[in-house]
């Protein structure tokens, strides 16, 4: 049996629920699906989750107020309790998700597979390592395999959007670990699309120089485009784009149809967020900067000059 834990609010369901189940299903079509849902009020998210497909066989529901805060803590060890059954236990390569597979395998004594960009066989996977330089294949032998999985990997086909008559369990929930506590939360609303599912991305880096000029120049060409707004780690750690940004190896892993990088070299640690995006276009002063290899299109120049151009332009 395989269970997929998807990331939601407490109000909605994340959209990669999906691409999770797509890697689910490669896993093989005889193995019996069920969800696990852990949070706060969770009504609305138990409706939607019963009309994402057939092949999902049950809804397994663990809902108590100090779930709502989604501290990892108590995540990890609810979900310890549960997976006695199961041959997999299937996360996102969300950050909130990434910090819970390794506790519940510290917890479960089992070695994770993250990063998981394809599956071969029941128990053979290609995963990233060392920053998305290499690629490896691991067969993993664990009774219970914990996988992160590279959602953007995995094309998810649309959500049936019908009523199934899915099993609900509700389960009880453990007592509060109380180990951490949430004090304050800042929500960005930008009016932008989200980082993690635009079509298209407009990412700048080092070279804008300073937050206003970040602001005028990538925020500026991606309200033209319709676009999200991106940065590289040294632009964040510039302090031009607030870290929810970043794309890389320490930040988002992206896939948008078109990718603009403006003033952002193209290090390794980029890259590996962004190595599957469709098209990709970059500006920058330096013809041998290593983005242009990886770029279907290039413009060689001083961005202050194009970009402002481009805006006025589009
Ligand atoms: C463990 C680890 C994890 C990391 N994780 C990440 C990550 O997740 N994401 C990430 O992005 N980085 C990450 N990094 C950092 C990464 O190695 C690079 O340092 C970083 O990506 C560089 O950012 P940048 O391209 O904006 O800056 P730079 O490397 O300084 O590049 C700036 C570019 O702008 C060009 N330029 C300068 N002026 C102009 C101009 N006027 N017009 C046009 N072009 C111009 C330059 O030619 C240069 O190519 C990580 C590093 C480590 C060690």
């Amino acid at each position: 049996m395989i269970l997929i834990v998807p990331d939601h609010n407490n109000c909605s369901l994340d959209t990669s629920i999906l691409n999770l189940l797509e890697a689910a299903l490669k896993l093989g079509l005889e193995e019996e699906i069920h969800i696990l849902i852990i949070g706060y009020n969770l009504d609305s998210v138990i409706k939607e989750a019963s009309t994402i497909s057939n092949h999902i066989a049950k809804i397994m529901v663990v809902d108590a107020f100090y779930f709502g805060d989604f501290l990892v803590e108590n995540h990890a060890l609810q979900i310890s309790k549960l997976v006695s059954n199961y041959s997999y236990v299937i996360f996102s390569n969300s950050s909130f998700s990434k910090s819970i597979a390794p506790r519940l395998a510290g917890i479960l004594d089992i070695a994770p597979i993250s990063e998981v960009s394809e599956i071969i066989s029941k128990d053979v996977f290609v995963r990233f390592i060392y920053t998305g330089n290499f690629i490896e294949t691991v067969l993993c032998n664990e009774n219970i395999k914990i996988l992160t999985i590279k959602t953007s990997f995995f094309a998810a086909k649309s959500c049936d959007s019908i009523n199934y008559d899915v099993l609900v369990e509700n389960i009880p929930p453990i007592d509060n670990l109380g180990l951490s506590i949430l004090i304050d939360e800042k929500i960005n609303l930008t009016g932008r699309p989200d980082l993690s599912k635009a079509n298209i991305v407009v990412a700048g880096g080092r070279a804008l120089g300073s937050k206003e000029n970040f602001d005028i120049l990538i925020g500026g060409l991606a309200d033209k485009l319709g676009a999200a707004v991106g940065a590289s780690r040294a632009a964040v750690d510039a302090g031009y784009a607030s870290n929810d940004l970043q794309i890389g190896q320490t930040g988002k892993s992206i896939a948008p149809k078109l990718y603009i990088a403006i003033g952002i070299s193209g290090a390794a640690q980029h890259i590996a967020g962004v190595c599957n995006a469709g098209m990709v276009i970059s500006i920058n002063n330096d013809r041998d900067a290593p983005i242009f290899q990886f770029s279907d299109y290039g413009m060689v120049g001083n961005l202050f000059d194009i970009v402002p151009q481009l805006i006025k332009l589009l």
